[in-house]
């Protein structure tokens, strides 16, 4: 699995500097930005796993990015760390109640932060469950990571691991585009739907040197469907 990618806004370049050192050095990507504005162009960019956001920033404060993040429905589930020099109780509280899942007062110890940062991932990475699934002929194991087809082993990339994962969760049923990208990319990631085409076709082509790609198919006029009944032969 990909690092969690961990977007930095504080506008004081020495603390962003320091806490893009610890992120990357906890192995995790790190992404930087020094005010509301900036945070928002990283997003459009890659959205990020979480966001460290300072409380006292240039223009729009931490507590009012963190309010438009809450408020826009592809940021709302995005964690946020609030960061400020405040030890204040009724800041605290208002940090949270703007919409922050933790909050932590400069100084800070950089070992308590990733220890935090690794708490809050936690609640929020949706988790592939286990267990090994087998449908249509095809094996799939989540904790190897790895796609057998009559034995021998299928190259998928991360997407189409996961898209085929879904299928084979949901086979016979047929999914459209909207739904494959809520229930695959997530509900936090920005991608258009004619994505979903081109992961489709990687994983038909991923697919069909084990004869499988027959398992993908297109329902004309409403999406996708993982069948093992030959439609064929119907
Ligand atoms: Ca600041």
């Amino acid at each position: 699995m990909m690092s969690a990618r961990i977007l930095i806004v504080e506008d004081e370049p020495a603390i962003q500097e320091l806490l893009a050192f610890n992120v990357t050095q906890a192995g995790f990507q790190a992404s930087r930005a020094e005010d509301a504005e900036g945070a928002w162009r990283e997003i459009r960019d890659h959205v990020p796993d979480l966001i460290l956001l300072d409380w006292m920033l240039p223009g729009i404060s931490g507590v009012a990015l963190a309010k438009q993040l809450r408020a826009d429905a592809r940021t709302k589930e995005i964690p946020i760390i609030m960061l400020t020099a405040r030890g204040d109780e009724r800041d605290k509280i208002s940090g949270l109640e703007s919409g922050a899942d933790d909050y932590m007062t400069k100084p800070f110890s950089p070992r308590e932060l990733m220890a935090r940062i690794r708490a809050v991932l936690r609640r929020h990475v949706p988790q592939m469950p286990d267990e090994t699934v087998a449908a249509g002929g095809l094996e799939l194991s989540p904790s190897k990571h790895r796609v057998s087809a009559k034995g021998s082993i299928l190259e998928l990339g991360p997407t189409e691991f996961r898209l085929l994962h879904f299928f084979m969760t949901h086979a016979e049923r047929v999914y459209n585009r909207t739904q494959l990208l809520d229930q695959v990319w997530g509900t936090q990631v920005f991608v258009e739907e004619r994505t979903v085409d081109v992961h489709i076709r990687r994983l038909r082509a991923a697919l069909e040197p084990a004869g499988m790609d027959k398992l993908i198919q297109t329902v004309r006029g409403s999406g996708y469907r993982f069948s093992a009944i030959d439609q064929a032969r119907i």
